[in-house]
C-alpha cells in the first residue's frame, strides 16, 4: 500500500488483513475463550496458533487489529484504488472471510447516525465526488448481487439472470441490463445504498437464503472530460509531435470503474452435511470463491493468463484487475479461537494472494 505519489503500482493484489473486536458472546465466555491469533501490527505480521505450543507467522501488507478506525482502513487500502481510478484506471477492492467476520461492516457501512463509522463503498463515493468536476464529469452507479451463478439487480430485484457482456469495441465488461443511476451527490448515494440493502435483504428472504450466501457488487463507473492524452495511455516519446504543447489539448473522454466486492461467506458449507438446496448453495459459492482464488494466484505469480473464465464473479472482475489496473483484497478475520479452522483459511487465501 506504499503510495508512490502518483506512479502507477499495478499488478499484484495489496493484501490487509483486518482482526474485528470480541462480540458479546466471545466477551461473555471469558473462561473458554482464548485468541487463535496474535497481530503485530508494526511489522504487518499476524501469528496464527497452530495449537497449544506453537504459531505461525505471516506477513501482509498490512495488518489492522480490531481498534482500526474505519478512516485508517479506508486509507490504506482503499483510496489508492480510488485515486487510481480517478486517474482513468480500472480498480477492485474486494473483502473476503467467513460469515459474521466483518465485511459488511469494513465495506458497506452506511454510517447514517455517525459518519466516523461510515464503510469503504460510501467513503470512496465520497472522494470520488469531491475530486471530480459535476459539469463536464459524471459517476454512474449500478448496485448487483451474484446468487447461484445468477446476477440480480439490488436497484430492481426484478430483475434477475442479468447478461454478462463485452463492449465490442473496447473488450470492456459490460452488464447492459443493469439498472445505472448517475450519482448527484453522496446523500443520492447514500439513499441508492440503503435501497440496495434493503432489496438485498427482501431479495435473500424470498429465496429463503442468507445475504451472507451471496456477492455483492457496487460497481461504479467514472467518466471525466480530460485535456490532452487519456491518462490510462501510455506516453510514446517517439512521436514527437505530441510532446508540442498546444497540440495535445483536446478534450478526451476518460472511462475507468471501481468495483466494490462484499464476498459470500467463505466457510466451507459442505462439511456441516449440507443436503438439497444448501448443498447445490455451496456448490455454487465454492465455486466461485476458487475460481476467484486462482484468478488472484495466478496475478500473484505474475501469469499472462488469468482464468477468469470459470465463474461469473470473475467474468464480472475480468478488466478491473490484472493488467493496468489496482486490486486490493482485504480478509477479515475474527479474534476465537472456535473460528480456528475458518480463520486459518481465510488467512492462507490472502497469503496465496501475495
Ligand atoms: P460479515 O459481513 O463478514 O458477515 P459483518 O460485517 O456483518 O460480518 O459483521 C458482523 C458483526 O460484527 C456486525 O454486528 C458488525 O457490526 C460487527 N463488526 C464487524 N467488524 C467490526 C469492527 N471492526 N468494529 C466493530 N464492529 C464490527
Ligand atoms: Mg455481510
Amino acid at each position: 500500500f506504499t503510495n508512490d505519489g502518483g506512479d502507477h503500482d499495478s499488478g499484484r493484489v495489496r493484501v490487509a488483513v483486518r482482526l474485528r473486536p470480541r462480540n458479546a458472546e466471545e466477551l461473555l465466555s471469558d473462561a473458554d475463550f482464548a485468541d487463535c491469533v496474535e497481530l503485530q501490527p508494526e511489522l504487518k505480521r499476524l501469528k496464527l496458533r497452530k495449537n497449544n505450543w506453537s504459531s505461525e507467522s505471516y506477513k501482509f501488507d498490512e495488518v489492522f487489529t480490531e481498534n482500526a478506525s474505519q478512516r485508517r482502513v479506508y486509507e490504506v487500502v482503499a483510496k489508492p484504488v480510488v485515486e487510481s481510478v480517478l486517474n482513468g484506471y480500472n480498480g477492485t477492492v474486494m473483502a473476503y472471510g467467513q460469515t459474521g467476520s466483518g465485511k459488511t461492516y469494513t465495506l458497506g457501512r452506511l454510517g447514517k447516525d455517525d459518519a466516523s463509522e461510515r464503510g469503504i463503498m460510501v467513503r470512496s463515493l465520497e472522494d470520488i465526488l469531491a475530486n471530480i468536476s459535476h459539469t463536464s464529469d459524471s459517476v454512474d452507479v449500478s448496485y448487483l448481487q451474484l446468487y447461484m451463478e445468477s446476477l440480480q439487480d439490488l436497484l430492481a430485484p426484478e430483475k434477475v439472470n442479468i447478461y454478462i457482456g463485452e463492449d465490442p469495441k473496447t473488450g470492456d465488461v459490460t452488464v447492459p441490463g443493469a439498472t445505472v443511476v448517475r450519482i448527484r451527490d453522496l446523500d443520492h448515494f447514500l439513499e441508492l445504498l440503503q435501497i440496495g440493502e434493503a432489496n438485498r435483504h427482501a431479495a435473500n428472504t424470498k429465496l429463503n437464503t442468507e445475504s451472507s450466501r451471496s456477492h455483492a457488487i457496487l460497481m461504479v463507473n467514472v467518466r471525466r472530460s480530460v485535456q490532452g492524452r487519456q491518462a490510462n495511455e501510455t506516453t510514446t516519446l517517439e512521436q514527437g509531435k505530441t510532446n508540442l504543447p498546444g497540440t495535445d489539448v483536446v478534450p478526451r473522454i476518460q472511462k475507468s470503474k471501481l468495483l466494490i466486492v462484499d464476498l459470500a461467506g467463505s466457510e466451507r458449507l459442505d462439511k456441516s452435511g449440507s443436503e438439497g438446496h444448501l448443498l447445490e448453495e455451496a456448490k455454487f459459492i465454492n465455486l466461485s470463491l476458487t475460481s476467484l482464488g486462482k484468478c488472484i494466484n495466478a496475478l500473484a505469480e505474475n501469469s499472462s493468463h488469468i482464468p477468469t473464465r470459470d465463474s461469473k464473479l470473475t467474468r464480472l472482475l475480468r478488466d478491473s484487475f490484472g493488467g493496468s489496473a489496482r486490486t486490493s483484497l482485504i480478509v477479515t478475520i475474527g479474534p476465537s479461537s472456535w473460528n480456528h479452522a475458518e480463520t486459518t483459511s481465510t488467512i492462507m487465501f490472502g497469503q496465496r494472494a501475495m
